[in-house]
């Protein structure tokens, strides 16, 4: 496995493997690897001869008040977990490397980043597009894997691609989850083993919103009001948004109709947790 720190020497790799015929995946992450981002390095096993892991803390993704000094970066340990995997090349620069001058130049997606998250995190996933079109533009991959754990992400840069004509495909992989239910996120190392109990019960209000849907239960404030109660029941909770949309503009929705995204954001102590489910009630 190789590990490129310059943009230089991951297009080199990169060109090399494609002058072979390879077909190229990338699965961008922010590193603090775990089985979600593991899942999607598999994904990426199966359809592409040649993979490369982005690890960037990336900062421009960032709020002032938000974690970036003190998120997770177990360089070395992503780096084996990376080998162990059949990863080709490790693509890891520094903030230096990705932005050398000052930023003036931007990616940004309208109106699918102005609800959920794109409320409370201004500017947020203006960076996460910027960072995903420079990666982009940087290993040219034949396909991008992200986790349908951060929803709005995905159908962001999706969008982004698809607006943009950006040649490459994008794929979409299940959100892998704890035993009891908790999405698998880098964040989770902020959580005690109490607060990890205690975040279950996210999980357990969005099962609670598929069992509803399921239910024939077509009034969306009715569902939200059941899910916020569960929520509430553990004090060390802090809700942020509990909304059901239409999966497709993320515009919040009265009733449920079509294919649905149901999104909590919550705050457990240090960390800031988000997680949804998509259902798709067509023909229902
Ligand atoms: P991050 O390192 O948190 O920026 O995540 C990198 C990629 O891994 C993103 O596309 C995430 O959506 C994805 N990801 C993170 N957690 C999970 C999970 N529990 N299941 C599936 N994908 C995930």
């Amino acid at each position: 496995m190789k590990v490129a720190k310059t943009i230089e020497s991951v297009r080199s790799f990169v060109k090399a493997a494609r002058i072979d015929g390879k077909t190229i995946g990338l699965v961008p992450t922010m590193g603090a690897l775990h089985i979600g981002h593991i899942s999607l390095i598999e994904a990426a096993a199966e359809k592409c001869d040649f993979i490369v892991v982005s690890i960037f803390v990336n900062p421009t993704q960032f709020g002032p008040a938000e974690d970036f000094e003190k998120y997770p970066r177990p360089l070395d340990i992503d780096l084996k977990i990376c080998e162990n995997k059949g990863v080709d090349v490790v693509f890891a620069p520094t903030p230096e490397q990705m932005y050398p001058l000052e930023k003036l130049t931007w990616v940004n997606v309208e109106k699918l980043t102005e609800s959920l998250c794109g409320r409370s995190r201004p500017g947020h996933f203006r960076g996460v597009t910027t960072v995903c079109a420079k990666l982009f533009n940087i290993v040219a991959p034949d396909i991008a894997y992200f986790g349908q754990k951060d929803a709005q992400q995905a159908i962001v840069i999706k969008r982004m691609v698809a607006d943009l004509n950006m040649p490459l495909e994008i794929v979409i992989c299940p959100t892998v989850r704890e035993a009891n239910g908790l999405a698998v996120s880098s964040r989770n190392q902020y959580l005690s083993e109490r607060q990890k109990k205690d975040a279950a019960s996210i999980y357990e209000s969005l099962q609670k919103c598929r069992q509803m849907v399921d239910g024939g239960i077509k009034d969306a404030s009715e569902i939200i009001a059941e899910m916020s109660r569960i929520l509430k029941q553990v004090p060390s909770i802090e809700i942020e948004y509990v909304s059901i949309v239409d999966a497709g503009t993320l515009c919040n929705i009265d009733r449920i109709t079509g294919k649905i995204l149901a999104a909590v954001a919550a705050k457990l102590g240090p960390a800031r947790l988000i997680d949804n489910i998509l259902l798709d009630t067509t023909g229902q």
